[in-house]
């Protein structure tokens, strides 16, 4: 499969069912056990992340690649950063746009951007790309992250599921009982792989954490720049 078939495949899950099972997991109504299982997992990365940054952003550039609905985009705008925020789905870049006005966030703070991560210019204090990587094989993730690494001038934040065994059985499971395609493949990563690549374009690992609640598992990584 061509790399511009994984992202097309992605690009339209997420401008259709996905837009409509992400907004809810990543917002405030009920949803199933397992999507507040999910919410809740994904609330932790944020919380890691922000706990990583300082309280008082102003005057740094951040970078939000894979934006989705803004989750972690406006609370960076919120404490001062002048975030550029962008997705490959413009409907969830349209509903992080609602909920940016929503919470008063100034035009002036958030800028947003439809298209591919891969296709994102200029230079960044920080870029922060979380639960991307997942939508994308072993090469192309490594692609992306090369790519986002280049736009980096002071340090990066990745999150990735990582690949382990269990976790491979776990999802060797799941291909048994696929049901109806609740998403697009996920793939893991290793932790060595994204570290590797990490440091062949000249960054260093300065903290790494991870979240793992039933059904969600996510490693951050934190490097900056030698
Ligand atoms: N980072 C956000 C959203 C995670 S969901 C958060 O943690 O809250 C994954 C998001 O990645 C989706 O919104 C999807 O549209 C986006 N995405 C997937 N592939 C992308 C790509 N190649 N370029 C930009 N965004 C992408």
């Amino acid at each position: 499969m061509t790399s511009l078939n994984d992202k097309q495949i992605v690009k339209e899950y997420f401008n259709a069912t996905g837009f409509d099972r992400w907004r809810r997991i990543y917002g405030e109504e009920e949803v199933s056990k397992v999507q507040l299982d999910i919410r809740q997992g994904h609330q932790q990365t944020l919380d890691q992340v922000l706990g990583w940054l300082s309280d008082s952003l102003t005057s740094l550039r951040i970078c939000d690649a894979g934006c989705g609905v803004g989750s972690l985009s406006i609370p960076l705008a919120q404490r001062g950063a002048t975030v550029f925020a962008s997705d490959i789905s413009q409907k969830m870049v349209e509903e992080a746009q609602v909920r940016a006005q929503a919470a008063g966030i100034p035009t002036s703070q958030i800028q947003f951007g439809v298209g591919d991560l891969a296709g994102i210019r200029g230079d960044y204090d920080v870029v922060i790309c979380l639960d991307v990587l997942i939508h994308y094989p072993q090469a192309e993730a490594e692609a992306m992250l090369r790519y986002l690494a280049a736009r980096a001038q002071g340090r990066i934040i990745v999150s990735f599921a990582p690949k382990t065994l269990w976790l491979s059985i776990l999802k060797k499971i799941g291909e048994f009982f696929p049901g109806p395609s609740k998403t697009t493949r996920a793939y893991q990563h290793r932790y060595v792989d994204i570290v590797r690549c990490l440091v062949n374009q000249g960054f260093t690992i300065k903290r790494t954490g991870q979240v793992s609640t039933s059904f969600y598992y996510t490693r951050i990584i934190e490097a900056v720049r030698d």
